[in-house]
Order: C-alpha cells, then sequence, then structure tokens
C-alpha cells in the first residue's frame, strides 16, 4: 500500500471538496485493512463475489461502492449492505436495485452511469436512455432508491485534453439535467488513476483510484 501517494491524493481531494473512493478490487483484504488503518472508509469493488468476501472479513463501518457492471440477479446479495452503486446502465437493473432494496426496508443510493467516452464502450447509458430514467425518478416510480449523480469513464487515450473534453461534458450535462428534471445530481463519479487531476478540476466529486493507491493489478 502506497501511503504517500494516499496522503497525497487526500490533500488534492481535500482542494477540491471531492472524496476518495479506493478501487480495491483483486486486492486481499489485508491491503484494505491497511488503508481503513490510516482512515479511509469508501472502497470500491466490481464484483459481486468479491465485495461479499471482503464485506463479510472487515469492518462493519466500511462504505462499499459498487463500480462495475452489476447483474441483475446478484443484486439481492449487496441489497443488505452496499452503500453505492456507481454503475446503474440500465433501467431494468435500476428497477431491481429499487425491489430489493425495499425487501431490505431501506434506500440504496445509485449513479447513473453515462458513457461519455469516443471509443467503444461495452456499458454505460446513452443519453435518451438516461433522461427516460430521469423522467421516472421524477415520477418516484424508484422509491427506495437515492439518485445521487452521474458517474463516467473518459475514453482510455494518453490524451488529456480530450479526457478533460469528456468530464466538462458529464459536469455539463448534469448541470442541465439538474435544471431540466430540477432534481439534485450532486455527486459526479469520475477520474481514476491516470485522469483523476483532470476530473478534480472538471469537478469530480468521487474518484476511484485503484492503482495508484494499491499497486498496478496482474
Ligand atoms: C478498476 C476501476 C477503477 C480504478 O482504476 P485504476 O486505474 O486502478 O485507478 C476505477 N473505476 C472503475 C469503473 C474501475 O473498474
Amino acid at each position: 500500500m502506497k501511503i504517500n501517494a494516499y496522503q497525497k491524493l487526500k490533500t488534492k481531494c481535500a482542494e477540491h471538496g471531492a472524496r476518495i473512493i479506493a478501487v480495491s478490487k483483486t486486492k486481499p483484504a489485508t491491503a484494505i485493512a491497511e488503508l481503513y488503518e490510516l482512515g479511509q472508509r469508501h472502497f470500491g469493488e466490481n464484483r459481486v463475489q468479491e465485495l461479499q468476501e471482503k464485506h463479510s472479513q472487515l469492518p462493519q463501518d466500511i462504505l462499499w461502492h459498487v463500480i462495475g457492471h452489476l447483474q441483475k440477479n446478484k443484486v439481492k446479495y449487496i441489497a443488505p449492505y452496499v452503500h453505492m452503486i456507481h454503475s446503474v446502465d440500465s433501467d431494468a437493473l435500476l428497477r431491481r436495485i429499487d425491489s430489493e432494496a425495499a425487501k431490505n426496508e431501506r434506500t440504496i443510493k445509485i449513479l447513473l452511469q453515462i458513457k461519455i467516452a469516443q471509443e467503444d464502450t461495452k456499458y454505460g447509458l446513452s443519453i435518451t436512455e438516461a433522461e427516460s430514467i430521469l423522467l421516472n425518478v421524477k415520477h418516484n416510480l424508484y422509491p427506495n432508491i437515492e439518485l445521487c449523480g452521474l458517474m463516467g469513464m473518459a475514453t482510455n487515450t494518453s490524451d488529456l485534453e480530450q479526457v478533460r473534453a469528456e468530464f466538462n461534458y458529464l459536469a455539463q450535462l448534469r448541470d442541465q439535467w439538474e435544471d431540466t428534471y430540477n432534481l439534485a445530481l450532486s455527486e459526479l463519479s469520475m477520474g481514476m488513476s491516470g485522469d483523476y487531476e483532470v476530473a478534480l478540476s472538471a469537478g469530480s466529486t468521487m474518484i476511484r483510484v485503484g492503482s495508484l493507491l494499491f499497486g498496478t493489478r496482474t
């Protein structure tokens, strides 16, 4: 675990009023525990089974974020405890999260994942799909979810100006949709190890950082 990188990230995030989501996928529970000892509470995972194991082994006050594509039939396993799901990429998934949250008598925080990258990416909502969901939220069709904002992944490129344009676009969509639908979309989950500085300057409120903190994944 890279303590210096963590301290540096914390300082940068504090300057921008943003939060670190430590992406611990593929890393052992011991690595998470080390960061926990330094005060980190928000962790991100992308596989349900791995998350289940870590959730059972680690302190119960960890706030778990799901950041990767989530299958509908797996929602039931994490619904009792998950803190936030960043990767909502279909209306069907959102309906399932809502019904599983209801069964657990709780509200689950979610973000809509929007396709902002130029490259062909598998997951994420188009503008049209997102707008139809926003209308449903407006009409209170998912009473057990709390829509907190948007998530996006930029194109995997070394061209940071392109990355900046994509993050700015997501921030602009947020502003526009807040106006159009009169909803508070205060969270913008954008930025990873390679582009978090660009994301912070574009208004990110949550950076999802893995390799910078835990080392590269093999
Ligand atoms: C793995 C992953 C990250 C973290 O990536 P790093 O480059 O290791 O910081 C962030 N977001 C998502 C959706 C991921 O799958």
